[in-house]
């Protein structure tokens, strides 16, 4: 099977390729125009491998889309790239515009005239898949999750470029029928992710012994799903999913942000008992909040389960443990990028809140 995967070189991404190539022998093309988020080094374990390739390419150039499908010939594509990170959004709303809306709206485009070409047994088997998330339908309360049918209602900028390019994605399935499927998904977590998010950023400043910024009072619920887990549902949706079908994917892992930052501490003082940090609790540091935090999110993956039979392999505690042992035996991997190009500044002050 050949997948065209995009923004392979990010965190899910280098999880999708190396889970694909490694684990279910499929051929993939990972299109990536490497920006700050990406990291070929997460690549390694694929980058000689007969079945992966690599093209640098920005998803909102039509020419080069065009021209990877045509080359390519895809019977899939997975797609991942996107600006993900919701406190860039709040200082620079552009590229979340032009990546997430109108890169998806190129990519659909070039994939609708490559499926038109296609003979009918290949045109019937060929997938769109849409990665998107749980943040389209903004904040729950204390109670309830949601569904495929909840109402869309996005709070952040990131979140409002991800609803709409969800609606391209349907709207290319219902006009022109391409064979399209979308996974809403909760809060990823695993090895090579990139440190401006919650559980790198608190791992690698507890390592080294500075402040772990937690937002607000630290109660905002995240639903947690180790990123190997979500790549197996991407998988299963892909080759057996319902085309025009959306799916949920959550971890079972709620915990609020300041159970998380503990759970971290604790592991921390039990693999580095020699570390000068200990307790790392100590170095929780409660901060000005995100403006506009939802609150919480929680997702019902039971269609995924009742269709296709998923369940994710890891508890929040498997999973959390396997993380943080990975940040301290591959200090190769975060190292250059702590030191030169992000080291854990804070990002996403609005300027009214900056202001006030
Ligand atoms: P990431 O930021 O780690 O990686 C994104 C990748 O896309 C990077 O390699 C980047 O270089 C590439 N990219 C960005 N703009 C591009 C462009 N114009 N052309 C080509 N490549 C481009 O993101 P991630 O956390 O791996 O998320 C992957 C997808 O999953 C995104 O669509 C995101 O919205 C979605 N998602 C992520 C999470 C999460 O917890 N990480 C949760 C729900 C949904």
């Amino acid at each position: 099977m050949n997948i065209l995967v995009t923004g392979g070189a990010g965190f899910i991404g280098s999880a999708v390729c190396r889970l694909l190539v490694g684990e279910f022998g499929a051929t993939v093309l990972n299109i990536d125009n490497l920006t700050y988020a990406a990291n070929p080094a997460s690549l390694r374990p694929v980058e000689n491998s007969p079945n992966y390739a690599f093209r640098r390419a920005d998803i909102c150039d039509p020419a080069a889309m065009a021209e990877a499908f045509r080359e390519f010939a895809p019977d899939a594509v997975s797609h991942l790239a996107a600006e993900s990170h919701v406190d860039r959004s709040i200082d620079g709303p552009g590229a979340f515009i032009r990546t997430n809306i109108e890169g998806t709206y190129v990519l659909l485009d070039a994939a609708l005239d490559y499926w038109c070409s296609l003979p009918p047994e290949r045109a019937d088997r060929f997938r769109f898949h849409h990665v998107s998330t749980d943040e389209v339908f903004g904040s729950l309360g204390p109670e309830g999750r949601f569904g495929e049918e909840s109402r869309y209602l996005p709070n952040s900028p990131y979140a409002a470029s991800k609803a709409a390019a969800d609606h391209l994605v349907r709207a290319w399935h219902e006009t022109f029928g391409l064979p399209t499927l979308m996974t809403n998904c909760s809060n990823n977590y695993g090895p090579y992710h990139f440190p401006e998010k919650l559980i790198p950023l608190a791992i690698l400043k507890a390592l080294h012994g500075e402040p772990i910024p937690v937002y607000g009072k630290g109660d905002n619920v995240r639903d947690w799903l180790y990123v190997d887990d979500h790549v197996r549902a991407l998988y299963e949706l892909m080759t057996r999913g319902r085309p025009g079908e959306s799916y949920n994917i959550g971890g079972d892992g709620e915990r609020t942000n300041l159970e998380v930052v503990t759970g971290i501490c604790t592991l921390l003082d039990e693999l580095l008992p020699a570390s000068p940090h200990r307790p790392h609790s100590r170095l929780i540091t409660f901060v000005a909040d995100r403006p506009g935090h939802d609150r919480r999110y929680a997702m019902d993956a039971g269609k995924l389960r009742r269709e296709l039979g998923w369940v994710p392999r890891e508890t929040f505690e498997t999973g959390l443990r396997k993380t943080v042992a990975w940040y301290l035996e591959n200090r190769w991997w975060w190292e250059p990028i702590w030191s030169n190009s992000y080291g854990g500044q804070r990002l996403g002050i609005a300027p009214a809140a900056a202001a006030g």
